[in-house]
Parts: C-alpha cells; sequence; structure tokens
C-alpha cells in the first residue's frame, strides 16, 4: 500500500473487504457501522476529492476521513471518481441481465460472474418500468443500488445497465437521465395478435390503416426468397401481409422510440435490443426477417432481438414444451440474426430455463443474452427462509391469497390446489422447488413488497428487508450459487 496514507486498513473500522480501493490518491471502501454500511474516503486535507462527497469528516493528522450515507449524492459523486462504476457498452458478447427487484442482489451477481472468468458479460442494473412501479423504485434508485453492489465487491471488468421493457419516450428520458446505457424497446402492445385467423381481405384493411412508412410497397420484400443458412424463406404476398398486419404498427413504434433515444441521449452512446416476447403467438422465422428488414430499412440499430419463441417461457420455472421444437425454432432464429446482423438472441423470462440453455448456446455460439429478474427474489426468499421462517411462511400464506389475482398479468400455469398448504409445509427452504409454489411466490412479488397494514406500515417489505441486510452473505452465497448454474452452459466452448 502506498505509504503516503494513512491507510483505512489501520482505522478499526469492519470493511466489506473486496470494496476498498486507492485511487487518484485517495483511498474508498465501505464500511459496516451499527447504523448500517457506510462510504468511507481517505484522502489528504488538502485534496479537492472529498468535496464532491456528503457525511461526517474526522481529521486524521493532514489525511481527512468522510464518512457517508449511501445516498444518490455520495453514489453519483462515485462513479465520477471510480469510473468502472459507470455502466457501459457490451456489444455482442454473450451476456447475462441480472435484474435485482430488492436492490440488494449485486453482490451475489458479481460473485457468480467472476465464477466464470469473463466469458460473460454482465448487467448488474436491469429493470423494467412495470416493475419499477410495482417495487416503487425510480431508474436512479436501480442504477444506485447497482452501483453500492459493485463496489462492494470490487468489481472493475465493467457492465452494462438496462432499461427494460420501455414503452413510451418518457421512459426513455427517465432511464438515460439515471445513466442507463441499454434500452429494451418493447412493442408488444402495438403488436396485433389476431391476424393469425385473417382472411386476406382483413389483412389488407388492416395494412391500409398503418403508417406509409411501414406499407409493403416500401419494405421491397414482395415476392423475395432469402437463403437463411440452408432455411428457405419467401415472401408472398399473403405471407408479407401478414407480417405487416402483425408487426407493422411495432416496427413503427419501435422506429420512433429509436429516433427519440438517438436524439435524446448523443452524444452519449448506448445499445439497444428490440423485445417482442410478451405476445401470445410466436414469432415465425419469416416474422423475424420481416423484423428485422424493416427496422433496418428504417435506421434501427440493436444488439439484441427477443423474438417470441415456441413453447412456454413461465417465469422462474424451467422450458414447458417440446426441446426438439424449440431447437429447430431457435435454430431458425439465430441463422436469421447472424446473416442480417449479427445480433444477439435475447431469451426473456430466462431464469431457471436449464434444459434449454445447451442448446442455446450450441446454436447461437456466442450470440446470445440470458435476461433475468425475479429469480434473484426468490433467492432472497429462499435467504429469508434460512433465517427467519416465521416471516417466510406468513409471506407464502399471503401469496397463497394474492395469486388468484396477481397471476392474470403474467403466464403462469401454477395451481393453488396442487401447492403445498402453509400448514403442511415442513422444510420451508424446500418450497422453492415445488413448481406451483415457486410460481405462486414469484408472480406476487409486487403484492409481497408493497402491501401496506391498516396504519400505513408496509406490511413485509421492512422486515424482508431487514433479514437480507442483516444477512448479506447468506443471500450471496445462495445467489451465486444459483447463477453459476444459469451461465456455466453458457460458458462451453462450441465446436
Ligand atoms: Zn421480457
Amino acid at each position: 500500500m502506498d505509504p503516503y496514507h494513512f491507510g483505512l486498513i489501520s482505522s478499526n473500522l469492519s470493511f466489506f473487504p473486496r470494496s476498498l480501493v486507492i485511487h487518484d490518491g485517495a483511498e474508498y471502501a465501505l464500511a459496516e457501522t451499527a447504523g448500517g454500511a457506510r462510504l468511507v474516503v481517505l484522502a489528504p486535507s488538502r485534496s479537492s476529492v472529498l468535496d464532491a462527497f456528503e457525511g461526517e469528516r474526522s481529521e486524521l493528522g493532514d489525511q481527512t476521513l468522510l464518512m457517508g450515507t449511501l445516498s444518490p449524492h455520495n453514489a453519483a459523486a462515485l462513479r465520477v471518481r471510480l469510473p468502472w462504476l459507470q455502466p457501459r457498452l457490451l456489444g455482442l458478447r454473450t451476456s447475462v441481465g441480472l435484474g435485482d427487484r430488492l436492490g440488494l442482489a449485486t453482490p451475489g451477481h458479481v460473485r457468480a460472474i467472476r465464477m466464470v472468468q469473463g466469458k460473460i458479460a454482465p448487467i448488474f442494473a436491469q429493470q423494467s418500468i412495470r416493475e419499477m412501479t410495482r417495487t416503487r423504485r425510480t431508474p436512479q434508485q436501480v442504477m444506485d443500488d447497482a452501483t453500492w453492489g459493485v463496489f462492494a465487491e470490487g468489481w472493475r471488468d465493467g457492465f452494462g445497465a438496462d432499461a427494460d421493457h420501455l414503452k413510451t419516450p418518457e421512459d426513455i428520458d427517465a432511464c438515460l437521465a439515471a445513466g442507463f446505457t441499454f434500452f429494451t424497446i418493447d412493442p408488444g402492445a402495438q403488436v396485433n395478435n389476431l391476424v393469425e385467423t385473417a382472411s386476406l381481405i382483413d389483412l389488407r384493411r388492416l395494412v391500409d390503416r398503418l403508417p406509409v412508412e411501414v406499407q409493403p410497397r416500401a419494405s421491397g420484400l414482395l415476392g423475395k426468397g432469402f437463403d437463411i443458412d440452408g432455411l428457405w424463406l419467401t415472401f408472398s404476398e399473403a405471407t408479407l401481409l401478414k407480417a405487416t398486419a402483425k408487426y407493422g404498427q411495432a416496427i413503427a413504434h419501435v422506429a420512433a422510440m429509436y429516433r427519440h433515444l438517438e436524439q435524446t441521449a448523443t452524444p452519449r452512446p448506448f445499445e439497444l435490443e428490440v423485445s417482442v416476447d410478451e405476445t401470445d403467438q410466436p414469432t415465425s422465422h419469416t416474422e423475424h426477417l420481416y423484423l428485422a428488414s424493416e427496422l433496418k430499412r428504417l435506421g434501427v440499430k440493436w444488439v439484441s432481438l427477443a423474438p417470441r419463441y415456441v413453447g412456454r417461457f413461465e417465469k422462474g420455472v424451467d422450458y414447458i414444451g417440446d426441446l426438439a421444437a424449440f431447437e429447430a425454432d431457435f435454430a431458425g432464429h439465430t441463422a436469421i440474426a447472424r446473416q442480417f446482423g449479427p445480433y444477439k438472441l435475447s431469451l426473456h423470462s430466462g431464469s431457471d430455463k436449464f434444459s434449454i440453455y445447451p442448446i442455446a448456446n450450441r446454436l447461437a455460439r456466442g450470440l446470445v443474452h440470458l435476461k433475468t429478474a425475479g429469480t434473484s427474489y426468490l433467492e432472497a426468499l429462499r435467504t429469508i427462509a434460512a433465517r427467519d421462517p416465521d416471516l417466510f411462511q406468513e409471506i407464502y400464506a399471503f401469496a397463497r391469497e394474492r395469486y388468484p389475482d396477481d397471476k392474470v398479468s403474467y403466464h403462469v400455469s401454477a395451481e393453488l390446489e396442487k401447492a403445498p398448504l402453509p400448514e403442511d409445509v415442513t422444510a420451508w427452504d424446500g418450497l422453492l422447488e415445488q413448481f406451483d409454489a415457486r410460481e405462486i411466490l414469484h408472480v406476487t412479488f409486487g403484492s409481497v413488497l408493497s402491501d401496506q397494514t391498516l396504519d400505513g406500515q408496509r406490511r413485509f417489505f421492512d422486515r424482508l428487508m431487514a433479514v437480507l441486510h442483516a444477512n448479506p452473505e447468506a443471500y450471496a452465497v445462495n445467489l451465486e450459487r444459483h447463477f453459476v448454474r444459469h451461465l456455466q452452459p453458457f460458458t462451453e466452448n462450441v465446436p
């Protein structure tokens, strides 16, 4: 250590061991105190470094020790001083999105990423606007929580920040202001799911109503055929009309969102994902090609695309469907992504889909992005089950009550009748392995985190967070184990 410094190590503070860093003449660390975690900065008293931070100062000879809360102000100042805490672009590297609804999962996520030795690029800040609303967090809070987690673990090898499932220009503005670098545009509301059974006349009528810029004639696709790595795709009039009726409005929306993003973000660089995963019908290969061709024609640039694949991607459980059918489907999508990009294929609701990871890795040849979110909440519940079984039991009983209402906005097949009754459960953490209970706990997170008692207190939130704050190591260990299982299949070399 630089003898120039007093040395935080020699103070009697207790540190998160991997947080300690010396940079540009100052020392930084995260300390554990009776009042919670604190940012500690030690710098020569004459240095201007300390001016950027807020907190209590004490003089130690010619050094000043500043101790501050994990405030938005200090997070922003720290990102300026320690540039590796700023999110960056990941490009076409194999990547994983590690959504964190509680804001405490990043340390465990970092540890899992370390275990795969730089083979997978992480996104540590990731949340959709819908989830931010449900968890009452702002884009800035999502960013700051990731900052503190990355700082705590001493991760310096870069990470992305995904503003997920954005639907309006205002969503983009809010996430840009918070420093996000990766923008997932979701035109799901503009996708017309009713075209499957429409007649040619109906399709023409639907297409006539679309904006000029996405009219079939403009696409130049009519009558064209494409050889996609042996997969032959052609655009008859009916095929093109159907693709246009289904996705035309969505393409116009993505193009408009992209232009808005480009205008607002410049000169800051950004990357884009297009997601149509939350639609009723799978995206056919021809429709994928149509989407890619049209987006390209309209000047949109993207690094990843999430089609709606065949089979069911339910939350927090393995893939439901025929693996051979998935393989054939994914093979076509990945061939299109290589030829029309290259860009990555994104696997949304990607957590716990253990049976398809080897298939996806083999076919994508590295061009893949795995997106996860709620499964980290389930690992938080696992931690609660071990440390405070009574609280977990209360949460489970409440989740069962909420499930009939909460499941409406998700694609899940869990049945209340099949999930164990609270009084029949003997091992609480084993409950997380039961399919129905797992989905029930997964989709009720918003209710669990926000439900209030009559006196206006949040019913579970503070207790749940207190257990996790008191057991950061247990939570991190659970997350690391869980995510190594997700990541390992994507590190296998493909011949
Ligand atoms: Zn999604």
